[in-house]
């Protein structure tokens, strides 16, 4: 992996710009390999190739496609070892999480390649003067565009209902973690995905975000990424009246009621703001803790995290940080804190791991005595940070999970059913989950509330955000 090309119509494409951008080791800080810095020429060509692969794709039947799709699924299954491997180096991620993170890639191919006709239109009854029907046409060429964090995962859960109803794709994977998709998009070819229509364009976002989002024969965009950028994508989409499926950042809330398993919901809280180093955008990292239990649960809960065991190794909890910058928010919120008054109960400083000195590991932090309206509570972090907010009864508790500018999960520990019903109702949260913190099912739509993002990714529900309907209306 010295070079990262783009790989476009089946063929690699060096830049047109001949320039390259660094990527280097998380877990050493060493140089890792070069990245093509690619303009708009490669996007061009990209949506070319894409455009010219769609009549064949679009027409082929949903069964064959569905076919391919879930050979693709079989390819990545057999191939665990290398993609997960190349994920791992570009991330950072723990070795042992590759074959599980893969087996999620696997199952979005096979899932959606197994309902291919799942979705589609319906019969509309307007008398005998009539046949009125519906149908799901695909949109054409698809862009999406991805993050670090979960590379591969949030690439398939795109890319696969996004073949899957007849769309062709452009991706454009993170500069930081670009390696992994285009082997992944040359498995793809290799077990009978035709050349086109699957193209990777790597490069910088706000070069290649604007080319894509302006090239009139892009019909849609699926956008994973910080809300910061998901919100100028917007901007240039509006002036195309460009569809956008967004994913954006979080703070979510994570719920412990007096009367949780207090000792399940210690370790799973710890998960929930630990799993992949905090670099996750459902992380739990508001933690709400009922005040009558709150120093109980804070003993049992500084106890999991002690466990907790940052490494650059294959069993590690979690590795570093994947980007400079975000080893440097990290250490930004660190300061925040301080200037709020706030002392760290665990952690609060970078992890010194054998050998991985001059990599970017942080420890897992907890703050107490946080209030929602600090900027610690409010401000997505994306690092292993967890504020520990008290809270006094339900409505309380609703109150301040809501209290946010972002909605994409929650979490809820409780041993009362009816608490669970009525708080997973009231909370504004795309996902809600209730006593562990996982979820990772692709058949569950995933998407935010408020500024979390729109549109719903995974599930059946993907498939209509793939598709625009279209009426059929005929006199007899
Ligand atoms: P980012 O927004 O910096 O980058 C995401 C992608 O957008 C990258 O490919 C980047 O090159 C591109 N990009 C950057 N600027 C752009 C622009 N102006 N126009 C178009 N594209 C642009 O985010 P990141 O740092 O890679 O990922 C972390 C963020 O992603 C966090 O906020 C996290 O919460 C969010 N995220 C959300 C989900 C979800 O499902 N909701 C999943 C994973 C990550």
């Amino acid at each position: 992996m010295n070079q990262v090309l783009n790989y476009i119509g089946g063929e690699d494409m060096a830049p047109s710009t001949g320039r390259f951008i660094e990527k280097t080791d998380p877990r050493t800080g060493a140089a890792l390999c070069q990245v093509a810095d690619s303009g708009k020429p490669e996007m061009d060509a990209a949506v070319a190739a894409a455009t010219a692969a769609l009549p064949a794709w679009r027409a082929m039947r949903p069964a064959e496609r569905g076919r391919i799709l879930v050979e693709i699924g079989r390819a990545v299954r057999e191939s665990v070892a290398t993609l997960g491997s190349l994920e791992s180096i570009e991330t950072g991620k723990p070795g042992r999480e590759m074959p599980q993170l893969m087996a999620l890639v696997a199952q979005y191919f096979e899932f959606y390649g197994g309902i291919v006709n799942t979705m589609d239109g319906e019969l509309i009854n307007a008398g005998p003067d009539y046949h009125i029907y519906t149908r799901r046409d695909p949109f054409g060429v698809i862009g999406v565009i991805l993050p670090w964090n979960a590379p591969l995962h949030q690439a398939a859960r795109a890319i696969a209902p996004a073949l899957a109803t007849g769309n062709v794709v452009v991706a454009k994977p993170s500069e930081f973690t670009s390696g992994s998709l285009v082997a992944f998009a040359r498995l793809a070819e290799s077990v009978g995905l035709p050349p086109g229509v699957l193209n990777v364009v790597v490069g910088s976002g706000p070069v290649l975000g604007p080319a894509m989002a302006e090239h009139r024969d892009v019909r849609k965009i699926s956008f994973t990424g910080s809300t910061r950028a998901g919100r100028e994508l917007g901007r240039l989409a509006a002036d195309r009246m460009l569809p956008l499926t967004l994913e954006l950042g979080g703070k979510s809330a994570n719920i412990v009621f007096a009367d949780a398993d207090l000792d399940a919901a210690a370790r799973g809280c710890t998960t929930a703001f630990t799993w992949n180093g905090g670099q996750w955008c459902a992380a739990g990292t508001r933690l709400l803790v009922q005040s009558s239990v709150h120093d109980a649960f804070v003993d049992k809960l500084l106890g999991a995290v002690a466990g907790v065991r940052v490494g650059a190794d294959h069993d590690a909890t979690y590795g570093p940080m994947t980007t400079r910058a975000q080893f440097d928010k990290v250490q930004q919120s660190f300061d925040t804190a301080r200037r709020l008054g706030l002392v760290p109960a665990a952690g609060g400083r970078l992890a010194r791991v054998r050998g991985g000195e001059g990599g970017w590991y942080i420890e897992p932090t907890v703050y107490l005595g946080v209030t929602n309206d600090m900027e610690i509570a409010r401000e997505e972090i994306f690092g292993p940070v967890l504020c520990v907010i008290r809270f006094d009864d339900e409505a309380d508790a609703v109150r301040i999970a809501n209290d946010s500018d972002y909605g994409l999960a929650a979490g809820i520990w409780s041993r009362d059913i009816g608490r669970v019903h009525r708080v997973a109702g009231a909370l504004e949260a795309g996902r809600i989950v209730v006593n562990e913190y996982s979820g990772g099912f692709v058949q569950t739509p995933c998407g935010g509330f408020k500024q979390s993002g729109y549109g719903r990714e995974q599930g059946v529900e993907a498939l209509a955000h793939y598709t625009q309907l279209k009426s059929v209306i005929i006199r007899l």
